[in-house]
């Protein structure tokens, strides 16, 4: 009996590995030859979209500089849920931190809140017969997605955001420090 309740656990971790694994999302959207790049130097940019197409990939440039949206369902960031630190894709501006991420069911990825105040900045945005609030990267201006007031606790926002213009960025030592404990508390168990 006790080792059929050890097992149950083991074999959920394990999908959980496979899964975690499956997609190649770190790093995905990493420019290569943007010199703009950077995830530490937060100095506003003021670059032309004319440049912008010179070294961004199209699907990045199309969302990014020209406001498009990707279709719904379609990004692996949609689902995950590893920890780590998601990045404007355009610039390397910091945006939003895992533990801020949830799982809203409308086919973006959805954070709850921005990783600080100045790192997006909000428009209005009345097209398409709409009156939403267009969410941009705080560094570049780069359109990023929509926030809406159907978020949930503690800030009741959802930003509804591209995942093609996300880089997202595995935490790597904090996840390490996760399984070992996860790992200690079965054990203990
Ligand atoms: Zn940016």
């Amino acid at each position: 009996m006790k080792r059929f309740f050890l097992l149950v656990p083991m074999a959920a971790v394990l999908q959980f590995c496979t899964y975690s694994q499956t997609p190649k999302t770190t790093g995905m959207n990493s420019p290569k030859n943007n010199p703009h790049y950077s995830n530490t130097d937060s100095t506003k940019l003021n670059v032309a979209d004319t440049d912008w197409e010179k070294v961004l990939p199209a699907d990045v440039y199309r969302v990014a500089r020209e406001k498009g949206t990707e279709r719904p369902w379609s990004s692996p960031l949609e689902t995950i849920k590893d920890k780590g630190t998601y990045y404007c894709a355009v610039c390397g501006n910091p945006l939003f931190i895992s533990d801020t991420k949830f799982e809203s069911g409308c086919g973006w990825p959805s954070f709850y809140q921005p990783i600080s105040k100045g790192s997006v900045i909000y428009t209005p945005d009345n097209t398409y017969g709409m009156t939403r609030t267009e969410v941009q990267c705080g560094r570049c201006k780069s359109h990023l997605g929509h926030v809406f007031d159907d978020g949930p606790p503690p800030t009741g926002l959802r930003y509804c955001i591209n995942g093609v213009v996300l880089d997202f960025k595995k935490a790597q030592e904090a996840e390490k420090k996760f399984q070992n404990q996860d790992l200690k508390d079965k054990k203990n168990s």
